[in-house]
């Protein structure tokens, strides 16, 4: 536990690194400065970076004729052909990156919540869509972990989001410097993990690892991989962390008194009940690991699948539906 490989991400430039916005604000947050610590961060400001300025006149999503447009009411400009153009050069330059983390409602970076607007001036919002860029970045890199700032304030969607973009920066970092060694040590320190996420790719991807076929390293990496990818794609069942917890518990319950144990199981009922964040048993498991010197848990990145300054507790209220 403890060393972790840098993910690269992408993050909106208005969230705490430049004042870009169109009145010439930043948006401070305190996740992203956080996180921003422990990530190479790669900043792109589309409305910025297509000439639009700061401060500038407001622009926002409208439908015209079935197509949705970027359009600047105050100027009447449409600047869609200049979004695109960004789009297609930024992506085209982008050197592999772990995740993005964009600014929520923005007609450029939001992802599935942005107003939609009729052409007309004064036409009210006909429906929600994603910002251009967003839109790009949900179409291209679907594989890969994509929030925004505003969703990030659940803190289930934070832990499924810190845990995939470390996962997937040091699945990135395995690749670049292979040895089947590093392979097996991998799929080994992930087993709980992957038994929260999803047993039916656990057990494809420990297939993989064995290598009976004699694949090559491409081959074998490339097959880890789609299936690694598909594991961590969707959070993990309450129910199925709760299992990890309890396997776990059958390392050092020998060892607990019956208050002890009475008090790790109410805690997993709490946790149960959305009354705690995983990392409350979580963290648990971690000290009788430490007690009892229990080398396989303690290797295991379940019980610190992320740096813990992001373990950040606080919640926006909304709890795991928000
Ligand atoms: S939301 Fe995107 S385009 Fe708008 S200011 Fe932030 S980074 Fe720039």
């Amino acid at each position: 536990m403890g060393d972790f490989v840098k993910p690269k991400l992408v993050i909106s430039r208005c969230l705490g690194f430049d004042h870009c916005r169109f009145n010439g604000e930043i948006i401070r947050n305190k996740i992203v400065e956080r996180l921003s610590k422990h990530v190479e961060a790669i900043t792109p400001c589309p409305e910025v970076d297509i000439g639009l300025g700061v401060p500038r006149d407001a622009i926002r999503l409208v439908t015209s004729n079935g197509k949705i447009k970027l359009y600047q009411p105050a100027t009447q400009k449409d600047v869609t052909r200049n979004m695109e153009e960004y789009i297609d050069k930024f992506f085209s330059e982008l050197s592999q990156v772990d995740g993005f983390l964009l600014k929520s409602r923005s007609p450029s970076c939001g992802t599935g919540d942005v107003k939609l607007y009729g052409e007309d001036k004064v036409s009210p919002v006909s429906g929600k869509s994603s910002g251009f860029f967003g839109a790009a970045v949900q179409e291209r890199f679907a594989s890969l972990p994509i929030e925004t700032e505003g969703r990030m304030l659940s803190y289930s969607i934070r832990e499924h989001f810190f845990t995939r973009i470390f996962l997937i920066a040091e699945f990135r970092d395995l690749y670049e410097s292979f040895s089947m060694k590093q392979l097996v040590d991998f799929h080994s320190r992930n087993k709980l993990l992957y038994m929260a996420y999803n047993q039916k790719e656990m057990r494809l991807m420990g297939r993989i690892v064995a290598n009976q076929e004699k694949k090559t390293k491409d081959q074998l990496l490339h097959d880890y991989g789609v299936h690694f990818r598909a594991a961590i794609e969707k959070s993990p069942r309450h129910t199925s962390n709760i299992n990890v917890l309890m396997h776990a518990l059958g390392y050092f319950s020998y060892s607990m008194s019956r208050a002890e144990k009475a008090f790790f199981l109410d805690t997993l009922e709490r946790y149960r009940e959305g009354k705690v964040p995983l990392s409350v048993p979580v963290s648990l498991v971690k000290t009788y690991a430490i007690k009892h010197e229990i080398d396989y848990l303690l290797s295991q990145r379940f019980l610190e699948p992320y740096p813990e300054d992001l373990l950040i507790i606080s919640d926006s209220g909304k709890g795991r539906d928000l």
